[in-house]
Formats: C-alpha cells, sequence, structure tokens
C-alpha cells in the first residue's frame, strides 16, 4: 500500500539491537528529540512511510532488508533502508556535507574543504533517496524531506513524481549569499529546493538568506513578504528581523517559504523534571555541590561551531580576575565528541582538554577542580537532574542554527530559578530575549554576561524565567510540527492529512 505521507531523513526512526542472536527494532531510548514528533504523524494518515540509510558491505545481497514494516506505539509504517556501502557513508555524509557544506552553514569558510568531495556521489546517494520516496509515495501524497546531506532530494524527486508535494526543513543556519555561494554547486542546490512547495527555515534571518542566495543565482520571480511574528522581533539582536519572505515564484510555480523555530516536547520534559528519581539525583548533586558553591552548566557536542575553547577561555579569564569566586564556582563542561575521528574535531577536542587542564592545574585544589570536563554523553534524564541544579547554563555557540540544550534548560527549570546565558548567535535567541544574551566573538562581553549571571538577584531570575517557560512553551516541537503540516492541510480541499483533534 502506498503512503500518504513519506518522511526522508537519514537517521532511522529506532534503534535496531540484537537480542539473543535476533534483530529487534526497539524505540528511541529517549522519546526526547526531532523523530518521536516525525513518528506522531504516522498516526494521522492511513499509511506512512520512513526514508533512511543503512550500512551495507554488499549493497547487492539478497539477504538485505530493504523494506521492513514497523509497529510500535506511534502506529504502523514501513521504513525503507537504503544500503549504503562504508564508502559512501564517507563520501556523502562525513566528506561532502561535514567537510564542505557543514563550514559553509555556520558561516566558517576558512573551514570549507572542497578537495576531497566527490560530488557523484554525492548526487547518487540523494538520487537513491528521491527514489525511494517515489517508489514509496501515494498519488498527492506528501513527502517531507530534512536536512542538507539530502538537498537535492527535492529536484530529482519533482522529475519522478511530479503529483506530490514535497515540503524540505533545514536544521542548521542558512547563510548570506557571500558565503552560501562559495559551494561551487550553489546553482543546482538551490535549483532543487525550489523544486519544493515549502522550504522551512528555524528563523526569519535564514528564509531571509536563502530567498537571497535564490535571486542571485536564478531567474526567481516576485517575492512576497509578510511581517515577523512580535515574539520574534527584538531590536539589536544578530539574527533578529523585522519583515520575512513567505513564496517565491520560480519557473511559474509558488514555492512557499516557512520559518518556524524547531521546540522541545514540554509535557515530555516537565514529566521528567518532576519525577521521583529526577528530584532524588538533583538533591544529590546538589548536596555533592555543597550549599555555597554555585554550578555553571555548559552542554553541547564537540564542534567548532560551538565555541567550547572561547567559553572555557572566559572562564579561565573570570577566576583571575575574581579570586572571592575561587572554591565558590564550579563549571561543568559537557563537550560530547562525534562518533568519527575527523581532524577538525579531534583539534577542537584537544584544545578543550588543553584549556580545561590549564584552568584545574592552574586554580584547583585538592578538595576543588573548577571544571568537570565531560565527554562522553550524559543521559537525557540525567541531564535533566543538572539542569534542575545548575545556578547558571551557558550556552555560547559561535552558530547555532537554533539550539535545544537552553530550551531544555528552561523546560526542566520547574521551581522558576536558574539564569540562562545564551549567545546572540544562537538561533533560540530570537525567541528567547530573556536570557542574558552575549556575543561570543566578544572577551568584554562573554565575561561581564557570565559574571551578571552570577551576581544575579533571585527576584530578577525569577522575573526572566517566567518569560523564558512560557515562551518555551508556546513555541515546543507541538507547535512546530503543526505549523509545518499547516501548509498541507485543508487550503486546497484535498488535503490528506488531517488535522490534530
Ligand atoms: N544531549 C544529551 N546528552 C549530552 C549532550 C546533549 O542528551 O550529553 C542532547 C541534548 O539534551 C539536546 C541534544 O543532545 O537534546 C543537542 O541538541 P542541540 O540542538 O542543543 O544541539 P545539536 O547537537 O543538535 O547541534
Amino acid at each position: 500500500m502506498a503512503s500518504d505521507l513519506v518522511i526522508v531523513y537519514h537517521r532511522q526512526p529506532y534503534e535496531e539491537v540484537e537480542e539473543n542472536g535476533k534483530i529487534v527494532f526497539k524505540e528511541n531510548k529517549s522519546p526526547n528529540g526531532i523523530v518521536p514528533t516525525l513518528k506522531g504523524f504516522f498516526g494521522r494518515v492511513d499509511k506512512g512511510a520512513w526514508v533512511a540509510w543503512k550500512f551495507a558491505e554488499d549493497a547487492a545481497n539478497p539477504d538485505f532488508e530493504r523494506v521492513i514494516e514497523i509497529e510500535d506505539s506511534y502506529g504502523k509504517y514501513s521504513v525503507t533502508r537504503l544500503p549504503l556501502t562504508p564508502d559512501q557513508v564517507s563520501s556523502f555524509y562525513h566528506i561532502t556535507s561535514k567537510e564542505a557544506f557543514w563550514p559553509i552553514l555556520h558561516s566558517f569558510k576558512e573551514r570549507y574543504n572542497y578537495d576531497p568531495v566527490d560530488w557523484p556521489t554525492f548526487r547518487e546517494v540523494n538520487w537513491a533517496f528521491a527514489e525511494a520516496a517515489a517508489a514509496e509515495a501515494a498519488p498527492g501524497a506528501v513527502v517531507w524531506v530534512h536536512d542538507y546531506n539530502l538537498w537535492l532530494v527535492p529536484g530529482y524527486l519533482r522529475k519522478l513524481r511530479p503529483d506530490v508535494r514535497i515540503s524540505f526543513f533545514h536544521h542548521t543556519p542558512f547563510p548570506s549569499a557571500d558565503m552560501f555561494n562559495v559551494l561551487p554547486w550553489r546553482r543546482e542546490i538551490v535549483d532543487s529546493l525550489l523544486a519544493c512547495d515549502v522550504v522551512g527555515f528555524h528563523i526569519p534571518r535564514y528564509a531571509v538568506n536563502f530567498v537571497h542566495v535564490a535571486q542571485s543565482l536564478l531567474e526567481v520571480g516576485p517575492v512576497t513578504r509578510k511581517d515577523v511574528n512580535p515574539d520574534f522581533v527584538w531590536e539589536g539582536t544578530a539574527l533578529s528581523d523585522r519583515r520575512v519572505p513567505e513564496a517565491v515564484m520560480y519557473q511559474g510555480r509558488s514555492i512557499r517559504i516557512s520559518s518556524s523555530p524547531v521546540g522541545i516536547d514540554w509535557d515530555f520534559i516537565q514529566a521528567r523534571a518532576t519525577d521521583k528519581e529526577t528530584r532524588e539525583n538533583a538533591a544529590a548533586i546538589r548536596q555533592e555541590l555543597g550549599d555555597d558553591c554555585k554550578l555553571i552548566l555548559s552542554v553541547g557536542r564537540t564542534d567548532y561551531t560551538k565555541g567550547g575553547v572561547q567559553q572555557l577561555e572566559s572562564f579561565e579569564r573570570l577566576l583571575q580576575s575574581r579570586p572571592d569566586l575561587h572554591g565558590k564556582v564550579r563549571l561543568m563542561h559537557v563537550s560530547v565528541g562525534a562518533n568519527r575521528s575527523m581532524t577538525a574535531y579531534e583539534e577542537i577536542q584537544g584544545e578543550i582538554e588543553q584549556v580545561a587542564g590549564r584552568i584545574n592545574g592552574s586554580f584547583g585544589s585538592f578538595e576543588w577542580q573548577p571544571v568537570a570536563l565531560i565527554s562522553t554523553a550524559v543521559p537525557f534524564k540525567d541531564l535533566v537532574a543538572y539542569y534542575q541544579v545548575a545556578d547558571v547554563c551557558w550556552i555560547t555557540p559561535l552558530a547555532d542554527g537554533m539550539n535545544l540544550v537552553c530550551k531544555e534548560y528552561a523546560a526542566a527549570r520547574t521551581d522558576g530559578d536558574g539564569v540562562l546565558v545564551l549567545s546572540e548567535f544562537a538561533g533560540a535567541a530570537v525567541e528567547l530575549s530573556s536570557a542574558v544574551i552575549t556575543n561570543p566573538f566578544s572577551h568584554r562581553s562573554m565575561d561581564t554576561a557570565i559574571e551578571q549571571a552570577l551576581a544575579m538577584p533571585e527576584q530578577e531570575r525569577r522575573q526572566r524565567m517566567k518569560m523564558l517557560r512560557e515562551t518555551v512553551e508556546r513555541y515546543g516541537i507541538k507547535a512546530w510540527a503543526e505549523d509545518q503540516m499547516s501548509y498541507f492541510l485543508d487550503e486546497d480541499g484535498d488535503a490528506r492529512l488531517p488535522k490534530a483533534s
């Protein structure tokens, strides 16, 4: 049976584990994140499908199960697993996506690496995704494609299946034309994206940038614009905009442009934050820390975009200039390494370890280690307990499409206390103007922000946290998903996806 909704996302929507010599498919351990939300849509259609990839040493092996049927708490859906060889994955994902696209998307021109890119392999893999989606889609189905490593899928899919409705969401920033146009494949990429019915971004700035890029490269027709939702207009902050494109004409078709921030699952985090185990964990962490020691928490992936080194250097300056804080503050710096050996990430990891070691060596004692550097992932349920104890959550990426950690922190603060220090270059800063906003490219801004956070009186902390929590709840993951799907509901009368009751 063909599917009314096909989700194309490089990750599989479950965990595949071996139990007693048999392969079983389990729901993801933590129902946090985007995958459960996407699967939630399968409950609304007669039939849903997911397209992802899976390692295969030999793609022609007849034992490779390409399409499997899953039945879990989200309903029944099929999953097509494209068999990709380790060489294909390395080329399409680790090289083209991570070494060429990723630095450009985050505006790190100097880290862009063109030489190892094998463009025919990138095309081939994207073509395979498009073919698989075309094979699954019912007439007029909605195909929802995710993220930049599948940039060419919409163009191929439109050729294969002119009838389907295609939506594409970017989970990263989208840079300015000066930056994006460094990519030699720019016209091909943008031409593919303009084959969509809807192209989605987290915030208005990325949508503005995309339309400008499209206008710079192709004969794009009139652009309609609207005022930005006043909740996302904040004068003077780096990523805020007042007007945003809502549609562009290209080759006689109107392409809708959406900007809608991905949020967190509010109810899920409330439940976690209030359960007994979390409360006990939080109490134990607080006791270990001592009543007169403040905890600063920083959580992110080890990536040059996350600004880990710059943050640690700011902490070092804080301890240099404020001896009164020695023994009174600790930084828990969680920087989780990606599971691959790429020089760029190894370098950053080395630098982080070096600065953290230097800080502990210069200022620490047997009783007090100023930095706890954690390089392996903290399970989400434990993270919630740390969020609850942390006096300050310090999130200072140099560039970040959205950033969910800062939203999780606010959601976890059911006690209404705690201070969020947030980089103005995280997409989330556009919504979270009641955080202490900082510029990670400025020492002075970084240093004053952390001092302000540590000294903030309780009343101000609570006022700010109240506003943060209201925004994070209002623009949660459900609001994002509804907004994305609203483009395919009702309006044209033949919508296949019913509205949530
Ligand atoms: N995370 C986690 N344990 C860790 C570090 C991170 O569970 O040790 C989770 C975190 O809770 C968040 C996600 O990983 O949900 C990171 O998302 P974010 O948008 O902040 O950053 P990204 O890695 O997507 O750039």
